[in-house]
């Protein structure tokens, strides 16, 4: 593969980063996981957009603009010849001597590109509808900045493995926030679509935002506001977003199964329209 580093693109087992860059040491690092359909990028705009919200939130230094990000996202794509997965890109503070306080503003930051393989259209999950199990929501309270502090999704993740399922929704008083890496939603015996509220309390999904618009435009009454497991394990159907599952059937809830146990037929209607749209915009 070739990848992007600091304004180089270089063979992958040829590309560094310092070990004392503060992605690495600190978690003090932003990213993007933009889809790749057909040889081309899904609602760039959408995360260059929340990009530059993340890196604000963090008061980080400027990087490239959105038409230099684009160019290298292309690029990358072009250059590994990438039909369908996604650009993953990473964004740093930079190299500095290890302290907490965040370093002057001349320390240049780290920009990490990468591509990534992956069937996302014709994905086995989307098909066979995801099991999902609830786990307590144990992250930070600004979940609404897109930070490599990954490491308690991965441990949801593992708790869902563990049980036999696909994946995690992360709880909180009761409630639903989101999936351990896509937002969560719920169709009711009624056919309203319900997911939770922007705030800090999740991820402002890029997905969410362009599903809730199809969701509308097709006449879907929706409600944003949260909901409790036990709401969610009686409804008609749930389902979950994100840029490379896109829209993905969830079939249980914590081993309850949705309506007849098989992916609902809101999901797959959102799913095609979305991939629909995506295919149409993508650049
Ligand atoms: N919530 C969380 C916690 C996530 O990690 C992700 C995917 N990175 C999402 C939601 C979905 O966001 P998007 O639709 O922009 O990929």
């Amino acid at each position: 593969r070739t990848v992007y580093v600091n304004g180089e693109y270089l063979a992958e087992d040829q590309a560094t980063v310092s070990i004392f860059d503060r992605g690495f040491l600190m978690g003090d690092a932003v990213y993007e996981v933009c889809a790749v359909l057909e040889g081309r990028l899904v609602d760039t705009p959408g995360h260059f957009a929340r990009l530059r919200r993340s890196m604000t939130a963090l008061s980080m230094p400027e990087t490239l603009d959105n038409d230099e990000l684009l160019h290298v996202h292309q690029e990358l794509v072009r250059r590994n010849a990438l039909r369908e997965g996604l650009v993953y890109l990473q964004l740093s503070r930079g190299v500095a001597d290890r302290d907490f306080a965040y370093p002057g503003s001349e320390t240049p930051p780290t920009l990490v590109l990468f591509t990534q393989a992956k069937a996302v259209i014709d994905s086995p999950l989307a098909h066979r509808g995801a099991h999902v199990i609830t786990q307590p929501d144990l992250r930070w309270g600004r979940r609404d900045i897109k930070t490599v502090q990954l490491l308690y999704p991965s441990m949801a993740k593992m708790a869902a493995r563990a049980a036999g399922a696909d994946d995690a929704w992360l709880v909180e008083n009761g409630l639903v926030t989101e999936g351990s890496s896509s937002n969560a939603f719920i169709v009711t015996r009624d056919g309203r679509l319900v997911t939770r509220e922007l705030s800090s309390d999740i991820l402002h999904g890029i997905t969410r935002a362009a599903v809730l618009r199809l969701a509308r435009d097709v006449g879907l009454v929706i409600e944003e506001r949260a909901f409790t497991p036990e709401e969610a394990c009686m409804a008609q159907e749930a389902f979950m977003t994100s840029a490379t599952s896109m829209v993905t059937a969830v079939v249980s809830i914590d081993g309850q199964a949705l309506g007849d146990g098989r992916p609902g037929a809101v999901a797959a209607r959102l799913r095609t329209l979305y991939i629909e749209e995506s295919l149409r915009q993508a650049e």
